[in-house]
């Protein structure tokens, strides 16, 4: 049971019904064509659909509440005393009771923000204080303005620590976020290039993701990716703990050894770690999973234990087999540049392969910066890789960029996934690690599908 219809009415006074009886409700529902029971249904009007035409499945499913936008009218089959609340915008409403909620449970919340490794950073910070507190967290990726309250109307009462994603595409949706979830530590994992066109500048994505900052106290602790520029005026302040690879890190990360199963290494504490993700940027992920974790006293054996043991999600950096003994890296689940170019990096990093093979996709949404962000993807690659295969209108940046740098290396572009992956053919064999990334749109997973080893 979450709360009572009775506490409701402390929250929207306007309501009919029984609604000041003590009705319980145990869940918080959105969506009819999801099982739910004892729920309060929350109809939200979305571009294409409205909820509230599906009040009369919520009703014959179990649903034992309902929000209403008041200008709307009451269908007439609800029975008089099913108690409905009457607001004036159901996602308002929404979120006003997400945030009263956490108020009510009041469990130590950890959010989580950034361009990229979000929801790795906030599965690792789960995992890690799950160990030691009854923890909630995102499922999945959560994360918008009606996830976020989703996800805090789903903790159980008992929860002692939640930890919550937070995305946002335009300006003002990590206030309205960081204001509901109040977190009591904040994460911005880094800022790269994604939305940069609703935000016009990486300036503008910084400002955005420290928005967060308005939802936290005096007592709250922020954690940043110590070694970016644009944060560079926040690493001093009081409570803000800089995380990253250079020397001046509150948490400094060293030492790192990426072999094909996990990368290893060493904390400014001395201490070293191993997690089976890929990656000096998942290293840095870990370090704020470990940082919170410290913050919070989970004892250290015990963090990591559970970095090691941490499930994966599919399609980020999957390290598998393909035909003919090649390896392939399964990273088609998004990009932005930023990410490519860690991957890239991670893929340089990894030892053991004869030859290199990049396969390159579009990364979207970036207007009129897509051309230039591209070209700066080229950069982070040497004459370690073998090929470079791109596929897309803005990813020919990529190949034909590295054909200026590098003349003598494979780099081709294509039109089509049918001639990439016959191109792809001379190269499916044995000792090749070949990396396939590009964002969703692209659906790189056809081209993973064809090569990957079948058994
Ligand atoms: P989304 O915006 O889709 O919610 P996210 O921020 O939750 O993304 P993840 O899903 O954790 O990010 O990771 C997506 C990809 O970003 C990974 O596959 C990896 O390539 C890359 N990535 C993860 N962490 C970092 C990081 N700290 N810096 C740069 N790239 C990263
Ligand atoms: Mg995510």
């Amino acid at each position: 049971m979450l709360f009572t219809t009775q506490w409701l009415t402390t929250l929207f006074a306007d309501y009919q019904g029984a609604a000041k009886e003590w009705i319980d409700i145990a869940e918080v529902a959105t969506d009819t064509r999801k099982k739910f029971n004892h729920a309060l249904f929350v109809p939200l009007a979305g571009e294409n659909f409205d909820g509230h035409a599906y009040m009369k499945d919520a009703f014959d499913q179990g649903a034992a509440a309902a929000l209403w936008d008041k200008q709307k009218d009451l269908p007439e089959f609800l029975p008089a005393d099913f108690p409905v609340f009457l607001v004036e915008d159901t996602l308002a409403a929404l979120q006003e009771l997400a945030a009263a909620y956490r108020e009510k449970v009041n469990p130590t919340v950890i959010g989580v923000t950034g361009s990229n490794g979000k929801t790795t950073t906030k599965d690792m910070t789960a995992s890690v204080v799950g160990t030691t507190f009854k923890t909630h967290h995102t499922k999945g990726n959560l994360n918008n303005q009606i996830g976020v309250p989703l996800t805090i109307l789903s903790m159980p009462p008992e929860t002692e620590a939640l930890v919550v994603e937070m995305g946002m595409n335009h300006f003002g949706e990590i206030e309205t976020l960081t204001k509901i979830a109040k977190p009591d530590y904040a994460v911005i994992t880094n800022i790269g290039e994604s939305h940069i066109e609703y935000l016009g500048s990486r300036e503008g994505i910084a400002k955005a993701k420290l928005e967060i900052t308005s939802g936290m106290t005096k007592n709250s602790c922020l954690m940043i990716d110590g070694d970016e520029r644009l944060l560079r005026e926040m690493r001093h302040r009081d409570q803000v703990i800089t995380c990253g690879f250079d020397p001046h890190n509150d948490v400094m990360i060293k030492k790192v050894t990426i072999s094909r199963e996990s990368t290893q290494f060493e904390l400014s504490d001395g201490e070293n770690y191993t997690i089976p993700l890929l990656g000096n940027h998942h290293a840095l992920n870990a370090a704020f999973a470990i940082t919170v974790a410290s913050q919070l006293k989970v004892a250290n054996d015990k963090v990591k234990q559970a970095l090691v043991g941490l499930e994966l999600t599919g399609m980020r950096f999957e390290l598998i087999s393909g035909q003919n003994g090649s390896s392939i890296i399964n990273d088609a689940y998004n990009a932005s540049p930023t990410s490519m170019k860690a991957s890239i990096n991670a893929v340089k990093q990894l030892e053991g392969f004869r030859q290199k093979v990049l396969v390159l996709g579009d990364v979207f949404e970036l207007g009129v910066h897509a051309k230039p962000l591209h070209r700066s993807v080229a950069d982070s690659i040497d004459d370690s890789v073998t090929a470079v295969l791109t596929l897309g209108e803005d990813a020919e940046e990529i190949s034909s960029r590295v054909k200026q740098q590098y003349p003598a290396m494979d780099c081709r572009h294509f039109t089509s996934k049918n001639t990439l992956r016959t191109a792809l053919e001379e190269y499916v064999t044995r000792e090749t690690l070949i990396l396939f990334k590009a964002s969703r749109g692209m659906q790189f997973e056809t081209l993973v599908h064809y090569v990957k080893d079948p058994s």
